[in-house]
């Protein structure tokens, strides 16, 4: 692996015009995790840290996305007839479809010979080639796209970058997963000629693959009137260690930047964190998913503490007879706690608490987006209260979904009482937020500034 030196002369070149001439950071050895970000001064609440472009920007490809939206410059096309016109079978514009960015790329597809989807649609003898199986069996009908040959894209091209970038990406850490050969085979399969014998380069993909995974972000991007979610590589931002609470925020601005700023007082010398997960989660909740996509278990202030800062977000009703109390974990870092009510003191088995959070989050998920924002606010204020603790982050999240409702173009009317709702939810979320330490952080911003 590249020393943090190496490594920061890397990030310096890909800053380039976007370096500060006396940055307030510098990359080091991190006591969290190998390397990371920290203060070369004192760094005043609310100053940017850095700003920084992706270094590689490609579509999500997730479930669900917006296939039919430009590679390159991500319009929204056509719902029929959108892929390119030189037979890469990438989604692409006229314009784009010829243009320098796109030539490198869509020559390498041509190459690879991509299986014409439409024609083996009707083809069952060749069962494994079948796009079924290439996990797109959603959008046979209308959408000739396939997912996982789109998701490929964003490594192949880091394939095209200056060796100064591709030097940048060999140095980010990648995490070991089996899931990622999996994502590289399911790719070949979309074409006749994948060089799938080439071991140097498979081997390449694969780190390359990693490096995203493990690395890269899903960053909003504002078309028109259509959103759409970008995979996009920013090396410094990925290098920056979690905290659940972090000292920086960082937000997208329209897919193409980075923006990274205190949250809090940095002193100097001090790491500067981020976080990896939802700042409203629960310990428990945050535990399971760092667990699960990142393979660490956080050791900060707030993940030592189960009242979380007594915003008690894990909180659920005591099960005890008669006891109108609350119940929280009793052990913290474990994905399995005992659950203790903090009032008759009964313990309570994690498995048996477990289900009883799993029927809150799907009874209130089930709703979420479901109906109309008056339904949704009924639902809350007096339905919740009698399965859900007030504090349980999943009701918090169902506010949230109401605030950010409330806060779209709608044709949705809205009474007096709608509006005072949304503005008791911003406060009491403000009022969470503040309880953690968050300070200026992203989510404060959105919520009190109204920037979408
Ligand atoms: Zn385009
Ligand atoms: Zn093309
Ligand atoms: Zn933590
Ligand atoms: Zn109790």
């Amino acid at each position: 692996m590249a020393t943090p030196a190496e490594l920061a002369r890397l990030v310096d070149l890909h800053l380039s015009d976007l370096r500060d001439p006396e940055p307030n950071w510098t990359i080091g050895p991190s006591p969290m995790a190998g390397r990371g970000v920290f203060a070369t001064r004192d760094i005043q609440q609310g100053e940017i840290i850095f700003r920084e472009r992706p270094l590689v920007l490609g579509p999500t490809a997730r479930k669900g996305s917006i296939l039919n939206t430009c590679v390159c410059c991500h319009k929204l096309l056509a719902v029929k007839d959108f892929l390119c016109k030189n037979n890469c079978t990438l989604p692409v514009c006229d314009k784009c479809s010829n243009s320098e960015q796109h030539r490198s790329e869509c020559q390498l597809f041509q190459q690879w010979k991509p299986k014409d989807l439409q024609i083996n649609a009707g083809n069952n003898n060749n069962s494994n080639n079948s796009h079924a199986s290439n996990g797109n069996k959603d959008g046979d009908d209308c959408c000739p796209v396939n997912t996982m040959s789109l998701r490929i894209l964003t490594a192949v091209r880091v394939f095209f970058l200056h060796p100064d970038q591709i030097a940048l990406v060999e140095a980010m850490q990648a995490n070991d997963d089996k899931g990622y050969r999996g994502e590289i085979i399911k790719a070949a399969q979309c074409f006749r000629n994948f060089p799938t014998t080439d071991k140097p380069f498979m081997d390449r993909l694969f780190r390359v693959v990693g490096v995203l995974n493990t690395n890269a972000f899903e960053a909003p991007c504002r078309m028109g009137d259509h959103e759409i979610l970008l995979r996009g590589l920013f090396p410094l931002t990925a290098v920056m260690n979690h905290e659940c609470t972090p000292n920086a925020s960082h937000y997208f601005d329209n897919g193409r930047l980075a923006v990274v700023r205190a949250a809090r007082f940095i002193p100097q010398g001090g790491e500067v964190t981020t976080t990896y997960t939802k700042i409203l989660w629960s310990n428990l909740t945050r535990c399971i998913f760092l667990k699960m996509t990142k393979n660490f278990m956080c050791d900060c202030v707030r993940c030592n503490d189960n009242t979380e800062n007594g915003t008690y977000l894990s909180a659920l009703f005591c099960r005890a007879q008669g006891c109108k109390g609350i119940v929280i974990p009793v052990q913290t870092k474990t994905l399995q706690p005992d659950w203790r009510c903090t009032t008759c003191e009964s313990v309570f088995p994690h498995s048996k608490m477990a289900r009883y959070q799993d029927f809150a989050l799907n009874t209130i998920n089930n709703r979420i987006n479901k109906g109309s924002v008056a339904e949704m606010i009924t639902f809350i204020n007096d339905m919740c209260p009698r399965f859900c603790p007030s504090s349980n982050y999943v009701l918090v999240e169902a506010k949230l979904n109401v605030i950010w409702r409330m806060s779209r173009p709608t044709t949705e009317e809205f009474n007096e009482d709608h509006l005072k709702c949304k503005e008791r939810y911003k406060e009491e979320i403000v009022a969470l937020l503040e309880k953690l330490g968050a300070g200026d952080c992203t989510l404060k911003k959105l919520i009190t500034e109204e920037i979408l």
